[in-house]
């Protein structure tokens, strides 16, 4: 017989820690023309007076209420009301296609959006096709916005008469509380339906010192977006904290970052490879010109980080530069890659080789890799497998779709990653499945051959896809982009690429272009590179 109280692991009871523990620590935004501050106090009363105002446009437990928005303090406004009031917060992501968000916003019938001013342009290509939406309020700073909509409402107003009092109901751990959708690199998009029990579980466990390891005293800025996968979290885990928290609003540029950074003393941030690229460069490229000295902290995932990037941000910076894998349907927190002590000692060489892995499993997860046999393959660093994870933030089925077995195999996501784990524990992804090569039965990963590829001076990026061998099947192809102004041939990458690798993974051709497409959430597209080299023909 258990004596313990079971009371419900509902999202209110973390985000309103925020505003009782710090009403006075800031919350930053930047727009286009000017920084904004607010804090914790106001927040909190202005969720409130939001959820009042839902709940006279007869927003009702389960209904879905879009956001279309960067990451800014309205954001995160909604991010706490609307969840807490029992609703569903369903973060559209901008940068997808009209035809997919048309598919999107139908498929999860979503009844109000809330748009930043800025992005209403590319919402009104929408009018017309979003039958079950019935509002749409526009996120503005002058409230002066004009919009195709037919009466669209403006956020200020909509809020500015409401009561700051609002008691956010009692409900079921089980309900659902958030939407996102995949971004659709490998597919149509599909749904992933959060509950509060599994972004309270993501939330106070992605805090934890050997995961993203936010504290009070940090500064938390999330480059990644606040409209695809939680923003890893950091939105919810930072009102747990109550820690001053930095919106970059629209401008995500290197050198729009670096000024926030210095600016705000923020100490901790994330986003994807692409974003500490163009940090990277301002910061080449202006040596002196910015005090990032408060820094302590670097997440990046999304994809591989180039070890050169880890390597340069962690000796010119003195920060520690941070791996974590994850995707929408694990809310996205999976791995993370923190050094155990004992590799405090190793060489800078086998550090890095670590900091290139994706990291360690967060507790309360489990991973797996198996081979085509549905074998467990051995945890030696080399062996790849396709990863399986499971456990109380991982989606055990798609929304509004049973659980078919070949994506949820035996109640286990199959995450359509190919990793390899080592023997302390340390996953790395080799390659997303269909991006694996392979060569006469053996696989080779298109990850490593970029990494190295993207490490040789005068590369600026490299994608390694699969093109079609007569005899092998599939063999890699290497399409690279130079530095503007570098010239650099198919022998020195050639060359490059032997010290490292057994002659059968070479790229049998390196083929130079302009630029490497990239997906809305600003990963290489190698579908669309497939498709341009679908007819290429290796030499020999
Ligand atoms: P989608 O692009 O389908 O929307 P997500 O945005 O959820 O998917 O991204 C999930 C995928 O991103 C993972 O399955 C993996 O392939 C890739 N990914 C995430 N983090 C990393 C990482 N650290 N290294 C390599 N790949 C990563």
């Amino acid at each position: 017989m258990s004596t313990m109280m079971n009371t419900p692991l509902v999202m209110s009871t973390l985000m309103d820690r925020g505003p009782m523990l710090s009403p006075d620590v800031e919350i930053v935004t930047r727009f286009r023309d000017r920084i904004h501050r607010t804090n914790y106090a106001e927040v909190g009363k202005r969720a409130r007076q939001l959820a009042n105002a839902l709940t006279k446009l007869g927003v009702r437990e389960g209904d879905r209420i879009a956001t279309f928005a960067w990451n800014t303090y309205r954001h995160l406004e909604l991010y706490y009301a609307v969840p807490c009031m029992g609703a569903v917060l369903h973060t559209l992501n901008l940068r997808l296609s009209p035809a997919d968000l048309e598919y999107i916003v139908n498929h999860a019938e979503d009844k109000i959006i809330f748009v930043d001013e800025d992005l209403l342009p590319l919402l009104e290509r929408l009018i017309g096709k979003i039958p079950t939406v019935e509002q749409i309020v526009v996120l503005s700073n002058s409230g002066e916005f004009r919009t195709a909509f037919p009466s669209a409402l403006d956020y200020e107003k909509l809020i500015a008469d409401e009561s700051t009092e609002f008691t956010w109901p009692a409900l079921d751990e089980n309900a659902p509380m958030g939407l996102c959708y995949t971004s659709g690199t490998t597919g149509k998009p599909k749904g992933v339906m959060y509950t509060h029990r599994s972004n309270y579980l993501h939330t106070i466990t992605g805090a934890l010192p050997d995961l993203m390891g936010l504290q009070r005293s940090d500064v938390v800025m999330a480059v990644v977006p606040m409209f695809h996968a939680n923003a890893w979290g950091m939105p919810y885990s930072g009102m747990m904290i109550g820690i001053k928290q930095v919106f970059p609003g629209p401008m995500m540029d290197g050198p729009s970052i670096c000024q926030l950074i210095q600016d705000e003393k923020v100490t901790f941030t994330a986003g994807v490879p692409t974003i500490w690229l163009g940090v990277m460069n301002e910061l080449r490229q202006n040596p002196g010109k910015y005090d990032l000295s408060s820094l302590n902290t670097m997440v990046c995932g999304g994809s591989a980080p180039p070890r050169a990037l880890i390597d340069w941000f962690e000796t010119n910076l003195g920060i520690e530069f941070v791996q974590a894998w994850g995707m929408t349907e694990t809310s996205p927190l999976g791995t993370v890659t923190r050094l155990k002590p004992k590799i405090n000692n190793w060489s800078r060489e086998r550090q890095l080789d670590i900091k290139q892995r994706a990291g360690i499993c967060a507790p309360g997860l489990e991973l797996r890799i198996l081979d085509a046999n549905d074998q467990e393959v051995p945890h030696d660093g080399a062996a790849m497998g396709r990863l399986l994870i499971r456990g109380p933030w991982i989606a055990s089925t798609y929304y509004k779709e049973g659980p078919t077995d070949e994506k949820f195999p035996g109640g286990w996501l199959d995450t359509g990653d190919v990793a390899t784990i080592d023997e302390e524990g340390y996953m790395a992804i080799a390659d997303r499945s269909k991006d694996l090569i392979k060569s006469g039965g053996e696989w080779i990963s298109s990850v490593d051959l970029e990494n190295a590829i993207m490490a040789i001076p005068g590369v600026a990026e490299a994608a390694v896809i699969a093109a079609f061998h007569p005899k092998w099947q599939e063999r890699p192809l290497a399409c690279v982009v130079p530095h503007p102004g570098v010239t650099i041939t198919r022998d020195e990458i050639i060359g490059h690429l032997e010290k490292q690798f057994a002659k059968w993974w070479m790229p049998d051709e390196v083929v130079f272009i302009e630029s490497i497409p990239k997906t809305s959430v600003g990963k290489f597209d190698k579908k669309v590179l497939r498709a341009r080299f679908a007819d290429f023909k290796l030499p020999g």
